[in-house]
Formats: structure tokens, sequence, C-alpha cells
């Protein structure tokens, strides 16, 4: 860390700081300049606290030189993660496509859903049972009996799971239902009390962009996860706040090439959430894989007019297929693959 002195700071001022910086087990290293007196905090700086440090009288800024995230980072693991889901790979040459519908209904539903999924040849399935809405009126999920139904249909067409988790209470039964990625919501982003529980569990999981997190934020949130011991964890850009309101957020494609220079683990993109209308899905789609998304996670339903929740945003079955097509050109055209 850098601590830049004021231009009027006293000598007393500075030999505070040096003390600070030595209680905390580094080393000072003062470098007196004819304007003003900059120290280097030599060792890891992680422990000390730059806020802290512009709090003490005759300090003008106190700025970090590494980065605040240690295992996420790519600065400290070189090569890309890869994680392994059941047998399907996400974070290396193969591109994953997660679909399903936005939330659990039936088991109709669920049925005819994972068909259209495995018919697309998409090898993993999404669908909400516990739903985040934004007013406490509308459709909260089908909760518990949504699990067993989800389970079943996935089951029977050989898909592993990928499902929200919003309250830590219901971790158990995930663990019961063999949940194999646990989503954390844009809602849940900075939920550190939620974050630190899934850091606990052997389950990988997709950590959704809060929908005005800045990337740091977002890579800490991730850092809350990766501390536990959990380091399977797969960043999910869902568009963020802007002041547009034609669509309902802004796919940040930019974000896609910064994480992928920020963290060694994979990035998906949610095309659906981003642009908040069916019609938009393909576009999105294609873009996110042309910027280098190692996946996405696309609503789908049998029957998108009659879908309980979302309904504007899924896909059909048939558009599912044909955009699996596009998307098998485009990554060929880029050196990668889906199976
Ligand atoms: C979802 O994927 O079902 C969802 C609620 O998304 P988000 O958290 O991005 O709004
Ligand atoms: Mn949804």
């Amino acid at each position: 860390m850098i601590i830049v002195m004021s231009n009027v700071a006293t000598e007393e001022q500075i030999e505070s700081v040096i003390k600070r910086i030595e209680e905390k087990g580094l080393e000072a290293s003062v470098s007196r300049g004819t304007e003003r007196t900059v120290i280097g905090a030599i060792g890891d700086e992680r422990s000390l606290d730059p806020e802290l440090l512009e709090s003490l009288p005759g300090v003008e800024q106190a700025l970090h030189i590494v980065k605040p995230y240690k295992i996420v980072a790519r600065e400290w693991h070189k090569e890309d993660t890869v994680i392994d889901i059941q047998g399907n790979l996400i974070g290396g040459k193969q591109i994953q496509i997660i679909s399903g519908p936005c939330s659990v209904e039936t088991p109709d539903q669920m049925e005819k859903s994972a068909k259209a999924v495995k018919a697309a040849g998409v090898r993993l399935m999404r669908g909400g049972a516990f739903k985040p809405r934004t007013s406490p009126y509308t459709f909260q999920g089908t909760g518990v009996e949504g699990l067993e139904m989800f389970r079943k249909a996935a089951d029977k067409e050989g898909l592993p799971i990928v499902t929200e988790l919003m309250d830590a209470r219901q971790l158990d039964t995930f663990m019961k239902y063999k949940v194999d990625v646990i989503q954390i919501g844009t809602r849940s982003m900075q939920n550190f009390e939620l974050l630190k529980e899934v850091g606990k569990v052997n389950v990988p999981v997709i950590l959704k962009r809060g929908m005005s997190a800045t990337i740091s934020e977002w890579l800490m949130a991730a850092e809350y996860i990766a501390a536990g011991g959990n380091h399977n964890i797969i960043f999910c850009e869902r568009g963020i706040r802007t002041f547009e309101t034609y669509y309902r957020n802004v796919l940040d494609v930019t974000a896609i090439p910064v994480l992928k220079k920020e963290t060694h683990l994979p990035v998906i993109v949610d095309p659906s959430h981003a642009g908040g209308k069916a019609w938009m899905v393909a576009a999105l789609s294609r873009a996110a894989i042309a910027a280098g998304a190692d996946g996405l996670l696309v609503e789908m339903h049998p029957n998108p007019c009659e879908a309980w929740c979302d309904a504007d945003q899924a896909i059909n079955p048939q558009e599912l297929i044909s955009l699996m097509g596009e998307l098998r050109g485009i990554a060929k055209v880029i050196g990668r693959e889906i199976l």
C-alpha cells in the first residue's frame, strides 16, 4: 500500500503512520520528496484498511497496490479453472449452455421443459423453485415441492440441475435434492452471510452480478465464497441497471473480457434477464459467446405465453434449437466448441 502524506504533514504525523504500519507486521519505507512524503507499506497489505489510514491526521490518500481479492484473482492462479458438473465441463474449450424455465411450475411443465432442453442438445437445466419476486403478492415459487418436481423431471433426462438459493436455511434441503449447481441471484450477491454458507459446501455456485454491482464488488462477493473453501464459482453477467428504460437491463458485454482478465473462474451470461424480451435473447447470446463467455443461462418455457414468471423473456423449444445451431457456428469460428 502507498500512503501519500499531505504537504503540510508534520514529522509527528509521519511517525504515527509508520507506527500503524509496523503494528500490523508490515515494513514502512519512507520516501521524503521536496513537496510531500510518501510511505510504502511492504508486506501483506490486505491487513491494512485504507479508510482507517486516511482518517489519520496528515494523511492525504492511502492506495492498495495489490488486488483486495486473492483466491479468485488470476494474479494468483494463471490457468483457467475448469469446473466439472457431473461430467459437463465449464471454463475450458467447451461452451456450456444452461436452459430451462424461469420457475418450476408443474410436473407436466417440468417434464416438457426437460425434454426440450435435452432435444436441443443442452446439457444442464435451470429452474427456480424459490423465486425472488419484487412483489410479495405475486407467485413466490413452488418451494420444496418444486425442487422435488425439478429433480424428478431432470433425472428422467439425465440433466444436472441449477436452481436459486435465497436463504441459507434451505441449504440442507438443496443437499437432500442433490442440487448440482447453486445459483445466487442478483438480489443476493451481497448477502454476505449467504455467501459464507455456500462457501462451506462442495457444490458449484453460479454467482450472478448484483444489478448495480461494480466488477470489484462482484469479485469480492466471489471471494467470500472462495474464502470458505468452495472454489467452484461461475460468474454470471445478467445485465445491469442504467438510465435506459427500453429494455429490462443493459447486458454489460464489456464485463466478459474484463472478468476473464481479472479471474481464472468461468464467466457465463444470462441474456434473458438482460434484455427482458424473448426476441432479444438470440442477439445477446451471440454477442456474449463472441465476446468470450464460457456459457449461457437461458430461459426457455414449453409454452412461454403461459409461464407463471418472466413469460415475455422465455424462448420456446424451437427457438432454443435454432439458437444452439447459431452458437455452435460462432463457437467454431473462435476456436471453441459446443458438444
Ligand atoms: C433467475 O435467473 O431466475 C433470476 C431471478 O435472475 P436474477 O437473479 O438475475 O434476476
Ligand atoms: Mn426469470
